[in-house]
């Protein structure tokens, strides 16, 4: 797996990192989804230096430009539902892609610690020949990615894989690097160092599917 830290330069991108996590600017929803969904716009544009390109003749009303376009057929793949302001952001720049939608959750048995992915639903296209893009906002043990890679397994065998989140842990980051095929990307803009006990990532910043949409009954 290629790693792809945004982290390791600084950018713009920071600011919008540095305002999910800060508690006094994550309460504003609309600002959160709106910071997360530009992470998603940063992180796609530097995933799509690594496309394939094909050189493209396009007719302008004074003569022809050439340009290299991607030819990549792409399908942008989100878990629910926190991945949501992720896939609008990637979606704002893959406007032509196919997209897919898998619904992943903890299951808390008698030991809170402890927990199952349960993946219920899936709506998803071929992804056979496919550049599959998969977002996950928060990669904490990189069990629901691995989850929702195992269900998209009978759509189909993609070409190559990238792996989009906001922050992740690493103990998220060696697992799915140990987890996933060798073509696959992840594109991820910061990197902490722990989980607590909940597998939380801390620092972190909370419950991403809370602030973005608010708290839910169930743990
Ligand atoms: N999901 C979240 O929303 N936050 C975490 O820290 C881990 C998983």
């Amino acid at each position: 797996m290629q790693l792809h830290n945004l982290a390791e330069q600084n950018s713009i991108l920071n600011r919008f990192v540095s305002e999910i996590r800060n508690t006094e600017v994550q309460t504003d929803r609309m600002r959160f989804r709106k910071n997360i969904e530009r992470i998603g716009e940063v992180l796609g544009y530097e995933m799509s230096k690594t496309l394939n390109y094909s050189k493209t003749n396009v007719k302008t009303p004074l003569g022809t430009s050439k340009i290299h376009l991607p030819k990549n057929e792409i399908v942008l793949c989100s878990i629910l539902r926190a991945g949501v302001p992720l896939h609008y952001g990637l979606l704002n720049y893959f406007d032509m892609a196919d997209n897919a939608f898998i619904s992943a959750y903890r299951h808390h048995k008698s030991n809170p610690e402890s927990f199952e992915i349960i993946v219920e639903y899936l709506a998803c296209p071929s992804i056979e020949g496919k550049t599959l893009v998969l977002t996950d906002t928060m990669l904490a043990t990189g069990q629901s990615l691995k989850a929702a890679y195992e269900a998209l397994k009978p759509f189909g065998s993609p070409i190559d894989i990238h792996l989009v989140c906001a922050i992740g842990s690493q103990t998220g980051v060696d697992y799915v690097s140990k987890n996933f095929p060798n073509n696959t990307h992840l594109w991820i803009a910061a990197i902490d160092e722990t989980l607590n006990s909940k597998s939380y990532i801390v620092p972190g910043l909370g419950d991403a599917g809370d602030l973005a949409f608010g708290e839910k009954l169930q743990h």
